[in-house]
This record gives structure tokens, sequence and C-alpha cells, in this order.
């Protein structure tokens, strides 16, 4: 989390860095802070709130500088304010640093310095880091990056900083471990960021800088180190991504704007890859790996939050089609656990930004113990596509909403796409039903265009119920992630409290909540289990809960038993996920929205989790 935005060159840096922070204010909007430096003179200007209101309070400020960093932070270390907002600076003044990340033994450091004499204007763990190297350049009587490196070498957790000097008026030092960081190549100026995004509109020449990496950045020099001093030539990429795709487009909301790309980037992610009518499936990165795909003892799919939803789906899925058992673990549970990993398991890691903390430390470790990483990433050059041996990305192109939904079916589109190419390599599945799959799963795209042209029916359901103060989302077999994602996005997006619960364990507790008003929210497509869910239906009618149900068109017994029903296309139960998703998706949008909550940044929360 936290964005981090630097410019040094021939422009003038604030507008850079504002525009860039707007960009990044996903990652964090707890504050947001800027430092420029000019003539000798280093300037540091932060506030609380959201890049808005620093905005603001930069009218009439000295803003004439080439070079400047900015931040927007999501709070780990102090609680959201003016005092703990980055750049910071150092305690002689002459360091202003910004950082993205967690110094895990920051406390030991600090209670050092203190008894040295060093007092701190902040709480943050990222003062102390930066006090650390003013003491390390003033014992060592050495460079401001040779102090880096000695306190690099010595602090543990996950940064990225970027620092600017008093003394060196043309300077970056940006290091990385952990959190992002992306460097932008241009005619005598270079970009810093924690993403492309701010990048995109001056150039398309990147360099993604590794952990362990300390780069220093003048206008028109780029030398990367690695923390033993020794230079490593940096690896340009040509960035794969157009400006229009980071705005908003026409849309109130960023959210909204992404929930109807969704027929698009479903299309995008498929195409090249399914070809019902030739009936193939082509994806270079199960192709390559195929042998160890197909023989895994065990899938271990690793994932947070919505990406970990989408993991459950799959595990329904690839254990129907392929016969390999599979497992869905949490990450940060994963990683803190003594996990059995043999040499014959696959791991598939799932995240939208292909930055969370807590899957590439789990990935890591079971690399380590010898295991096969497979990444379905939808960040390109991301850190998880970069450790992962093979993967396949969701191409749902940069997703800016705090809640993910494009990123969501774009990973249950991939996840069923390597599920089918490993089935048909293991001959786990019949020519039939492999077709019967390619030509659904090639017709989801305009199924969602289909549902989403009735998005002002789940507008006015979502304007009878957005006063309620619990919801339930119920759902059986393929359906049963989808009610966790519809409980999750209801509550990032409206704050109202919602439970997930697969339909018939609900009668195990939750049933207890049930009366007259609480609404109900049921994923009931036509499938092995309607019946069954029918029955739930019923018994929460009995009572007096209010159902709103998700149904197959031409469904005649759900609609008599709901208050309030909506139907999507019919299509097969493996693929009905990425379909039934699409309506409660938008429901905690319209909910959100009639709340007047932020939905594009909602309280507490931040896209792209680099802290644990
Ligand atoms: N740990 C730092 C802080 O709390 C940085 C957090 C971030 O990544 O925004 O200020």
């Amino acid at each position: 989390m936290c964005g981090i935005v630097g410019y040094t060159g021939h422009r003038k840096a604030y507008p850079v860095v504002l525009k860039g922070l707007k960009r990044l204010e996903y990652r964090g909007y707890d504050s947001s802070g800027v430092a420029l430096l000019k003539d000798g003179q280093l300037n540091v200007y932060k506030k609380k709130g959201k890049v808005a209101e620093l905005e603001e309070a930069m009218i009439g400020k000295d803003i004439d500088a080439c070079i400047g960093i900015g931040h927007t932070r999501w709070a780990t270390h102090g609680e959201p304010s003016d005092r703990n907002a980055h750049p910071h600076q150092s305690a002689n003044g002459k360091y202003a640093m910004i950082h993205n990340g967690i110094i895990e033994n920051y406390a030991l450091i600090k209670q050092d310095l203190t008894n040295k004499g060093y007092t701190f204007t902040s709480d943050t763990d990222t003062e102390v880091l930066l006090n650390f190297i003013e003491d390390i350049q003033k014992n060592n009587n050495c460079s401001l990056e040779e102090a880096i490196r000695i306190a690099l070498k010595r602090v543990t957790g996950a940064y990225c900083i970027l620092i600017i000097e008093q003394d060196n008026p043309d300077t970056i030092i940006a290091a990385r471990k952990g959190s992002p960081l992306v460097i932008g190549i241009g005619k005598g100026e270079h970009f810093l960021a924690s993403d492309a995004s701010p990048i995109i509109e001056y150039t398309k020449e990147v360099v993604y800088v590794n952990d362990y990496e300390l780069a220093i950045v003048k206008p028109d020099e780029l030398i990367l180190k690695n923390l033993g001093n020794e230079k490593i030539t940096p690896y340009i990429t040509k960035l794969d991504m157009e400006l229009a795709a980071i705005e908003k487009g026409g849309y109130d909301h960023f959210m909204i704007k992404e929930i109807f790309e969704q027929p698009s980037t479903i299309f995008d992610c498929l195409r090249g890859r399914l070809d019902a009518k030739e009936g193939y499936i082509k994806m270079s990165g199960v192709d390559d790996h195929i042998e160890q795909l197909v023989n895994a003892n065990r899938i271990l799919i690793i994932a947070c939050g919505t990406s970990w939803h989408a993991g459950l789906a799959a595990e329904y899925i690839i254990e129907e089609l392929c016969r390999i058992p599979v497992e869905v673990e949490y990450a940060s549970e994963f990683r803190y656990r003594n996990p059995i990993i043999h040499k014959g398991d696959v791991i598939i890691a799932i995240s939208q930004s292909g930055e969370t903390a807590d899957t590439i430390v789990a990935l890591e470790k079971a690399k380590e113990n010898g295991a096969f990483i497979f990444g379905v990433v939808n960040a390109v050059g991301s850190s998880i596509a970069r450790i992962s041996h093979a993967g396949a990305y969701t191409h749902a192109g940069p997703e800016i909403g705090v809640a993910s939904t494009k990123a969501f079916t774009g990973q249950l589109a991939v996840l069923m796409m390597v599920a089918l190419n490993i089935a048909k390599h293991k001959g786990s599945i019949t020519t039939d039903r492999y077709s019967e799959l390619l030509n659904e799963l090639e017709q989801v795209p305009e199924k969602v265009a289909a549902i989403l042209k009735d998005a002002d029916q789940i507008k006015s359901i979502a304007d009878k119920y957005k006063s309620a103060t619990d919801f339930l989302f119920l759902g059986r077999g393929y359906n049963f992630p989808i009610a966790l994602e519809g409980a999750l996005k209801l509550k990032e997006i409206s704050y109202i409290h919602a439970e997930g619960y697969p339909a018939a364990e609900m009668k195990h507790g939750p049933i207890a909540l049930v009366d007259e008003n609480l609404p109900v929210v049921f994923i009931a497509t036509r499938d092995v289990y309607h019946e069954k869910i029918v029955s739930n239906m019923q018994e929460i009618k009995a009572r007096k809960g209010k159902i709103i149900s998700i149904i197959t068109e031409g469904d005649t017994i759900s609609p008599d038993l709901s208050n309030d029903y909506f139907s999507i296309p019919s299509t097969d139960e493996l693929i009905a996920p990425i379909l039934t998703v699409i309506p409660l998706q938008l429901l905690s949008y319209y909910v959100g929205i009639a709340k007047g909550v932020d939905v594009d940044k909602p309280r507490n929360l931040a896209k792209s989790v680099t802290v644990e």
C-alpha cells in the first residue's frame, strides 16, 4: 500500500508528482505530502486526508522546483495525521524521505537512536529509518548513498524508499525490498513511482527495480546497484498500457467503470487463447509446463481477499475437471505455518496487483521447498509475475477502484482456461464436455453485457434495501465462493455488515439472524443444486427473511419465493460464477452510492496490500 512518486528533470516537479499521487491514491489516502528541492532549499508540505486536501493546502506555496518526491499514505505506524504524513525530514533537516512498507525492527533502532539523543516528530517507522541513515552517514563520514546501503543491510521488513538531499540539487536515491518501484526513462528526465500509472503519459520506457537494488537517479543518468555497491545493467521494458485505461472515461467512479468494462476485459482475457470453433485453448504458461501441471500431486492455491474467493471457485472447478486435489490457503496463514510442500506440488498464486506482500513471502517459502509456482496476476511485470516459474495474466487492464471487480472475473476466466487445458492433456474430460465448456466460456462476454443492460433493476433493489444493517449471502457449489465475494463487496463498499455462507450450512448458526429485517441474497441459478437451494429459500421465507435472488432466465419457481429477483442468462454451472458475481458487484456499488460512501476509496482500505 501507499503510493510513491518522484521526478527529476527539466519540468516543474510538483504538477508531475501531484498528478501521480492522484493516480496512486487507490493505494492509500490517509495523508499525502511532497518534498521539493530548489536552490539548496528543501521544502516539505504534508496534509492529513486525501490528495485534494494537500492540493488545496499548497495554494500560494513555492512549487517551482524541478526535483521532488511525493507520497500518499496507508498508515501502519502511527495514526493518520499531519505529523505522521510523509515525506519525513531527518533530524539535521538535510534529507527528505518517503517510504512504502514496514521496518520491522524499527523499535530497537529507535531505542538506540533515542539513547544517542535523537528525538522524533512522528510515530512512524519511516522517520526511524531516515534518522538511522543520517546517524550512519555522520558516524562514517560517508556519502548518503553509502549510508543508505549500510542501513538497508541492517533493517528487516519491507520498503520502497525515495530520498532527496539538500546539498544534491538533482538526485533522487531510491531502493526497494518487497514494495514495488518503477522508473520511467524520459529525455533528460526520470520518473519514479509505485506503478506505471503516473509515468505512462510521459514515457513508455521503464525499468522495474528489483529487491535489494538501489537506484541513483539524475535527469540524464540512471545507475542501478545492488547493496554490495556493484553496478547492475538496467533492463528496460516497454509499457503496454494506454492513458485512457487509467482515467474515468465519463463514469462517476472507477468502480462502476470497471464493472461495465467487464465484457471487454473478459474478452481480452480469452482473446488469442480460446477458440471454441477450432476447439483449443492455447496458453503458453500452461503449454510450456504441461508435464509439471498434469502430473501435479496436488495444487495449492495461495491468495488473499477477493483473489482468495477466485481460488475457492477454482478449487471446485479444477477438482471436477482435472481430478487433482486442490487446497486453498490464505497467504497470511500459509506463510507463518510450517506447511507441508512436496516437490511435485504446484502452487497457483492469485493476485490482482502482483505485489501482495503476504502472497509474495508465501511463494518464496514454497519455492525454496521445490514447488512449481504458477502466477495468475493482473499487473504485468509485477513481483509475483517475476517470482513465478510460469503463469497467465488476466489482462483486465489497470484496476483502480479499491474493490476488485474486473480483475476477479479475469481471474475466474483464466483459472477456468487453465483447468480445461490441464484436463484436456490429462484426459480427465471428454471431448464433448470440453467443447461444450469452450463454447460456453466464449459466450461469457456477451452474457455479461446482457446483465449490465439491466443494471437499473439492481439499482432499484439497492435503493429498497440500503438501510439494512446486515445482509446474508447464500450459495451452493460453484456459487458458494460468489456468496462470500458478494458479502465482501458489500462490506467494503457500503460498510453494511454482511456474511457469506454455503446455503445449507446456514442452518448451523446464521439462521438465528433471520427476521423480517434481514435481506438474504440467494445465488440460485439453475444447476444440480437448484432444488436444494429452493428448499433453503423456503426455510428463510418461513422465518420472514427478505429474499433477493439471482436466478437463471426462465426459472418460474424462485420468483414466487423471492421479494426481489434478478435474472441472468443461462450458462453451464461451472461458468455461472463469472456471471452471478456481476449483479452482486452492482448491488454493492449502488448501495454504497445510496449511502454516500466514497466507493473508490472506502475507509480504512487500500488496494495493492504491500504490507503484512
Ligand atoms: N510504515 C509507514 C507509515 O506508517 C509507511 C506506510 C505506507 O506504506 O504507506 O507511515
